[in-house]
């Protein structure tokens, strides 16, 4: 496998390169390109994944902030199978690159940055078909979880909110060069059809989980005493002694649904979701 000579990981572009290839293979596989998709790879890195990519669709995009790794790339790849975005996908206009019909987005993402990239990502949803991620494996259980589980939370909420996603396997710490602390997994999101997304005010939606998460211990008659009284929780049909790690979907919503037609604001409760 061709590599960058005396590349150095860089640790704040979160880079821990896959090198075992029955891993690569295996992502690969799960990914299933098809000639004709469009599909965007974030980070290709070393393009351990990219190359995989490239021979079962023929041609990927791919965004890369880190300059010399994006140098080495458009080198490795002249003839047209790999366009490089050099760029940030954080930042990244991702509905202007589904312009052309929708994108398949595929990564290894660089896990410093992982929450806020899925929540940037979700910006987009409706212009994409499935999104395949290894992130550590934390993250991802925390994603899938469901109500009454001790990993569900804030992130399990909103992202189950806009997408369905299904955790594919584990990865072992022994698969990456630096091998990172943790074990990492795969997990596959498939943004739910717009009929299908329960429609919220999403400010008012994301603050009513936050705080209700915000507050772990208490009942959401005081963790979201900001927002609705415990009358309101009440009529949204939501039992105000409960705690947010037991409700479902369905009841975030409604609450947020009580919360509009009320016209309470919405109130920021501490930082983006981990
Ligand atoms: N795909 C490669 C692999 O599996 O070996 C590399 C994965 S490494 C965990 C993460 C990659 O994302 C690195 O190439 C890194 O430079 C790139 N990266 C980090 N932050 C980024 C950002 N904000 N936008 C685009 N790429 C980024």
């Amino acid at each position: 496998m061709e590599r960058l000579e005396g590349h150095k990981a860089r640790k704040r572009f979160g880079q821990n390169f896959l090198h075992d290839e029955h891993w690569i293979r295996r992502i690969a596989a799960a990914v299933d390109a098809r000639p004709g998709q469009s599909i965007i790879e974030i980070g290709p890195g070393q393009a351990a994944l990219t190359r995989e990519l490239i021979a079962a669709a023929g041609a990927i995009r791919a965004v890369e902030i880190d300059r010399d790794l994006a140098a080495w790339l458009r080198a490795q790849f002249p003839n047209g199978e790999l366009t490089l975005v050099e760029a940030d996908a954080l930042t990244l206009n991702w509905r202007e690159l589904a312009s052309d019909g929708p994108i398949r987005v595929v990564g290894n993402l660089p896990y410093n940055i992982s929450s806020p990239l899925l929540f940037h990502l979700m910006e987009a949803a409706d212009a994409v078909l499935d999104q395949h991620f290894m992130l550590q494996r934390e993250v991802v259980d925390r994603m899938v979880a469901a109500p009454g589980s001790k990993t569900y939370g804030r992130l399990s909420v909103m992202l189950q909110w806009r997408y369905r996603m299904v955790k594919l396997f584990d990865v072992p710490p022994g698969a990456f060069t630096p091998a990172p602390k943790v074990v990492s997994s795969v997990v596959r999101m498939i943004p739910k059809k717009p009929e299908e997304v329960p429609s919220v005010d999403f400010a008012l939606f994301s603050s009513v989980v936050a705080n209700a998460f915000g507050q772990r211990r208490k009942t959401l008659r005081n963790a979201l005493s900001q927002l609705l009284s415990q009358q309101d929780i009440e009529s949204a049909g939501v039992n105000p002694a409960a705690r947010a790690e037991t409700l479902r979907l369905d009841e975030f919503v409604a609450l947020a649904e009580k919360a509009a037609t009320l016209g309470v604001k919405p109130v920021t409760a501490g930082a983006a979701p981990e």
